[in-house]
């Protein structure tokens, strides 16, 4: 226990994402799922996915894996942390697949996998998605999964969703004066009645989803009415997230974008 105390104290990132530290000269990084280690002068750089292939004795028994499966995005929120809609990557099959060869390989004892989709808007590439659910099923792996998602969604996407037991992270904002400033569509129209449609198809078809807002200062105010809109369309959970200024929030320069004041904060 002494040995953990004293490695987290100098508790660092490496490369700027993997949580690292210092351990009898030997830095110690924890990455995609699994302590690994290098010499203090190594230049080594992470690189995906040459690691995942010595992780086998770390894969648990009920592995995430997270699918950031496109960059494309059919809204442009003011505010994006990831820059949706700025370029038009998308994640191939064959990355994919590979990558869920490497965590579930044979003789492995899974329980449950768990899949998460993520974006851009994840099902822009739907394709992609059910490809890679097939081939989890061919594998006869049990599986769960779910994706976050703008709201803007055809039928036979949210058909999709239902049929394979998807539990939903649908973002949406506020009243139509706040969701259409804060997260329009990606040719500058307003998004606020197409959302709110696909929230009544999600409760008629009873898909499992949680709302998720992001509130900044202007916005706050107004969660009040917006809170008995969502009960009064039948959603049951709801996440408020304070925003994060970076992304497409770092560039507004009128500074219009800002967090909920403190004094909003709950005090302890
Ligand atoms: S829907 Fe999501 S990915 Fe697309 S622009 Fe908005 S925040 Fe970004």
């Amino acid at each position: 226990m002494k040995k953990f105390k004293f490695a987290f104290k100098k508790f660092f990132l490496f490369q700027d994402k993997y949580p690292a530290f210092y351990y009898k000269k030997r830095m110690v990084i924890f990455c995609y799922g699994k302590f690994i280690t290098l010499s203090k002068r190594s230049k080594c750089q992470i690189k995906f996915p040459k690691l995942i292939i010595k992780s086998k004795k770390f894969v648990p028994e009920e592995p995430i894996i997270t699918f950031i499966t496109t960059k494309r995005c059919s809204m442009r929120c003011i505010y994006c942390s990831v820059r949706g809609g700025e370029s038009s990557i998308d994640l191939s099959f064959d990355n994919a697949k590979f990558l869920i060869d490497k965590v579930c390989y044979p003789n492995q004892k899974i329980k449950k996998l768990h899949v998460i989709f993520f974006g851009g808007e994840p099902t822009l590439s739907i394709r992609l998605i059910e490809n890679l659910i097939f081939y989890i099923n061919s594998k006869k792996i049990p599986a769960d999964y779910s994706l976050s998602t703008n709201g803007i969604l055809s039928k036979i996407v949210i058909d999709f969703l239902k049929m394979h037991n998807f539990v939903v992270n649908l973002s949406f904002d506020g009243l139509p004066s706040i969701q259409n400033y804060l997260r329009p569509l990606a040719n500058g129209g307003k998004s606020y009645a197409i959302v709110e449609n696909t929230i009544r198809e999600f409760v008629k078809r009873k898909i499992i989803f949680k709302v998720r807002t992001t509130i900044t200062n202007n916005s706050i105010n107004q969660m009040l009415p917006f809170l008995k809109r969502l009960e009064h369309l039948g959603v049951k959970t709801i996440h408020f997230e304070p925003l994060n200024i970076c992304g497409r929030a770092s560039d507004d320069e009128k500074g219009n974008l800002k967090l909920p004041a403190l004094s909003y904060y709950p005090t302890i």
